[in-house]
């Protein structure tokens, strides 16, 4: 059985102070949930303070991002083993707005959930098509391609560290969600794909989440979805009482 896993992307919103009262808000409403896993990714410079204040809670931290390269002349980039030193289990890779706002390639990704993986952080990796490439049919090409190239050359022990979150890029921040069906289609197309390349253990071990315009009044009938395990969630995730309703909705 997979274990729920609903991780909060604040992107770049918050301030020193609003992160530290929204993570103590969560750790306070959140305290003893334990059927699922939930962490938040916080803006980079946020991650100690947001490690602090989280410290006595089940919340797990996660970087929005993460560079591939171990140390050195790469300005502006985040290691691995910086964000290992900050408390962060888990790191968002090949987010739509790093995809399409920054134009990060799929073998960008690549290297960066190949890294992650080599150094103990779990990736959040993102795929989802546009809508001209729905609107075309293109879905299944878009997003099976997102997810090979993403994980091109990982061996199956280590793909076992990853969660595949699909976001359709039309539904993100848009408050346009896709429906439970559309959802669960690709959840379970990108589920039969990982059959093919790794085998059914892994395809069944490993955790899908859904993104876009996820909210606490949509959440039980994404969630009721069988092959949907879990939410990756932006604007519901910087309000207390949204997000902690969301997490105990599917707990
Ligand atoms: C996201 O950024 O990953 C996301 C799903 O955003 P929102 O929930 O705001 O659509």
């Amino acid at each position: 059985m997979r274990k729920p896993f609903i991780a909060g992307n604040w992107k770049m919103n918050t301030n020193s102070a609003s992160a530290v009262a929204l993570a103590a808000g969560l750790a306070r409403q959140l305290a003893g949930v334990e059927t699922i896993d939930v962490a938040v990714c916080p803006p980079f410079l946020y991650l100690q303070s947001v490690a602090a204040a989280l410290s006595a809670s089940n919340i797990a931290l996660g970087a929005q991002d993460v560079y591939f390269e171990g140390n050195g002349a790469f300005t502006g980039e985040v290691s691995v083993e910086m964000l290992k030193d900050c408390c962060c289990s888990y790191a968002i890779i090949g987010h739509s707005e790093r995809r399409h706002v920054l134009g990060e390639t799929d073998a960008l990704i690549n290297k960066k959930i190949a890294a992650a993986i080599a150094g103990g952080l779990l990736p959040i990796f993102c795929v989802g098509e546009l809508l001209e490439d729905r609107e075309a049919g293109k879905t299944t090409q878009v997003v099976a391609d997102q997810v090979k190239k993403g994980l091109d050359g990982l061996c199956p022990e280590r793909v076992q560290a990853v969660t595949i979150a699909y976001e359709p890029v039309w539904a993100i921040g848009t408050g346009r969600t896709a429906t439970p069906a559309q959802a669960q289609e690709v959840h379970a197309m990108i589920r039969s794909l990982l059959e093919k390349l790794y085998g059914k253990d892994i395809a069944r071990a490993l955790r899908i989440q859904y993104g876009g315009s996820a909210k606490p009044s949509n959440t039980a009938e994404l969630m009721s979805q069988p092959d949907v395990d879990g939410l990756l969630v932006g604007g519901a995730s910087l309000k207390v009482e949204d997000f902690a309703a969301m997490v105990k909705a599917i707990a």
